[in-house]
C-alpha cells in the first residue's frame, strides 16, 4: 500500500496552497484531484482573469466575508492577503490592483497563476494524482489513517487535508463530496445555501421582460426585513434579467435574500433599489418641480432626460401613471413626488435565487466551531484538516473567497505536515 505523510484532497486554490505549504515543511505529500485539470474554479474566477486576492486592509477583508469572516482573524495573523501577494511575486507572478482592491495577474492570464502553483508543486516534489476521485476517508482509533479511491486503491497517511470545495458549479469538480467525510468524523455541516447568486422575481416587469438586459450603474440596493428596515445595502452595478436581477450589487445581496426567506419563513423578500444614491428624496422632488416649472410645456421625458438611463426613466414614469409625452406642467405634484420616491426606493419582490449549483459560492459547510482557528485542524479527529470553501466560510466575490481558500490552505498544509512529523516520531 502506498504511504505518504500528508494527503491533500482537492486541487483548487486551497488544496494547491496546502500541498505547497506541506511540501515546504519537507513532508512527503500526495495531492489528489478527481479531475484532469487542477485549479479549474480558480482559473474562471474574476471573469476568467483569476482574482488572486484583495488588497484592502485585513479588517475590510473580514467585513467582506459575511459568512464567519471573524473566524479568520487568527489565521490572518499568521498568513494574510499581503502574504499571498508576496507568495505569488516570489513565484514570478506580478500582480496589479484594480477596483475595490481586487488583485489580478499583470498578464491577465489565469492560467499563469495556476501554472506557477503547479510548477511549485513539481519543485517541491509533491506527487499529484489526477482523475482520481476519493471515495472515502479512513479513520482508525480516532485518527485519520488514509483514503480510499473510487478505483478501490487505498493510500495511507498520517494527516489529511480536505480541500474539496463546496457544491457550486459542479462541472469544475466541486460536488460536495467532502461533507459526508466530515460528518463521518463527527463534524456538523451547517445548512448549505447558494450565495453570490442571481435573484429571481415574479414581478410583472420581470415576467414581461420589460427591463431585461438593462444595467444600472452605481446604484444602491437594499434587502429589507419584514418591517421594511434594510438588512444590508450595497452600492455597485446591477442588471435586470429574464428571471430576475443580477450583477455585483445583487450577488452581494443574494445571501441576505436567502437568509431572510428562511429566517422569517417568507414567500417573498423586498429589495429596495435607489437609482440615485447621491440625492435625497425631497431634494430630488424639489429639483424636478423646479425643472418642470421652468419649462412647463416640455414633455416630462425630455425634462428629465439624463436623470436616469432612458429605459429606466420611461419605466418609472409609466409605473407612476405618467405618460412620457405629457407636458410637465400638467402633471400633479403628487405624481412627481411618487416618481421621485420610485427613483430612491423602487421595491422589487424577490421570491428566491438560482440554485446552489448555479451560485458562485456555497454558503454553509463544516462548522468552524469544530475547527482550530490557527491550524485548521479538526477538533474531533486527529490528523484531519479542512480548508477552503468546504468550511462554513463564505465571502463576496472580489477575491475574498480565494483569499480565505489560500489562507486556510496555507495553515492546513503547514500544520498537517507538522502533525505528520510528530506522528511519525511517536510510532
Ligand atoms: C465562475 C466563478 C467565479 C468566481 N469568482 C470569484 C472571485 O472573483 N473572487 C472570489 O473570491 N471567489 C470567486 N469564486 C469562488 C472561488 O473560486 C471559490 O471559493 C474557490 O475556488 C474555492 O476554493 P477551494 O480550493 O476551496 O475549492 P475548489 O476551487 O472548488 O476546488 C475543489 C477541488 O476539489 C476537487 N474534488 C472535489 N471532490 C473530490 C473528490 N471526491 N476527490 C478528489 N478531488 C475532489 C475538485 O475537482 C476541485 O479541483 C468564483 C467561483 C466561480 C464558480
Amino acid at each position: 500500500m502506498m504511504n505518504v505523510d500528508v494527503i491533500v484532497i482537492g486541487g483548487g486554490p486551497s488544496g494547491l496552497m496546502a500541498a505547497i505549504a506541506a511540501g515546504e515543511k519537507g513532508a512527503k505529500v500526495l495531492l489528489i484531484d478527481k479531475g484532469e485539470k487542477l485549479g479549474r474554479k480558480l482559473a474562471i474566477s474574476g471573469g476568467g482573469r483569476c482574482n488572486v486576492t484583495n488588497r484592502l486592509p485585513v479588517e475590510e477583508i473580514i467585513k467582506h466575508i459575511p459568512g464567519n469572516g471573524k473566524f479568520l482573524y487568527s489565521a490572518f495573523s499568521i498568513f494574510n492577503n499581503e502574504d499571498i501577494i508576496r507568495f505569488f511575486e516570489n513565484l514570478g507572478i506580478a500582480l496589479k490592483e484594480e477596483d475595490h482592491g481586487r488583485m489580478f495577474p499583470v498578464s491577465n492570464k489565469a492560467q499563469s497563476v495556476v501554472n506557477a502553483l503547479l510548477d511549485q508543486l513539481e519543485k517541491l516534489k509533491v506527487k499529484v494524482f489526477k482523475n482520481s476521485p476519493v471515495e472515502d476517508l479512513i479513520y482508525e482509533n480516532d485518527k485519520v489513517s488514509g483514503v480510499l479511491l473510487k478505483d478501490g486503491q487505498t493510500i495511507s497517511a498520517n494527516s489529511i487535508v480536505v480541500a474539496v470545495g463546496g457544491k457550486s458549479v459542479p462541472h469544475t469538480g466541486s460536488t460536495g463530496d467532502g461533507y459526508a467525510w466530515a460528518k463521518k468524523a463527527g463534524h456538523t455541516i451547517t445548512d448549505l445555501f447558494p450565495t453570490e447568486v442571481p435573484v429571481t422575481s415574479n414581478e410583472p416587469f420581470i415576467q414581461n421582460k420589460t427591463l431585461q438586459g438593462l444595467s444600472l450603474r452605481d446604484i444602491e440596493l437594499s434587502v429589507l426585513n419584514p418591517k421594511g428596515k434594510p438588512l444590508i445595502t450595497h452600492r455597485m452595478d446591477m442588471l435586470f434579467t429574464h428571471f430576475g436581477i443580477s450583477g455585483p450589487a445583487v450577488l452581494r445581496c443574494s445571501q441576505f435574500v436567502v437568509k431572510a426567506l428562511r429566517k422569517w419563513n417568507l414567500k417573498e423578500v423586498i429589495l429596495s433599489l435607489d437609482a440615485l444614491p447621491d440625492s435625497k428624496e425631497e431634494e430630488l422632488f424639489q429639483e424636478i418641480v423646479k425643472l418642470v416649472k421652468s419649462e412647463p410645456k416640455k414633455s416630462i421625458k425630455n425634462t428629465l432626460k439624463g436623470f436616469l438611463p432612458e429605459r429606466y426613466l420611461l419605466f418609472l414614469l409609466d409605473y407612476n401613471g405618467i405618460s412620457a409625452a405629457e407636458q410637465g406642467g400638467t402633471i400633479p405634484n403628487e405624481k412627481l413626488r411618487s416618481f421621485a420616491k420610485s427613483c430612491k426606493q423602487f421595491p422589487i419582490k424577490a421570491n428566491g435565487t438560482l440554485s446552489l449549483e448555479k451560485a458562485f459560492v456555497t454558503g454553509g459547510g463544516v462548522s468552524v466551531k469544530e475547527i482550530e482557528p490557527q491550524t485548521m485542524a479538526s477538533k474531533l479527529m486527529k490528523g484531519l484538516y479542512f480548508s477552503g470553501e468546504i468550511l462554513d466560510i463564505h465571502g463576496y466575490t472580489g477575491g475574498y473567497n480565494i483569499t480565505s481558500a489560500f489562507v486556510t490552505g496555507r495553515l492546513a498544509g503547514t500544520n498537517a505536515a507538522l502533525f505528520a512529523k510528530t506522528a511519525e516520531k511517536s510510532v
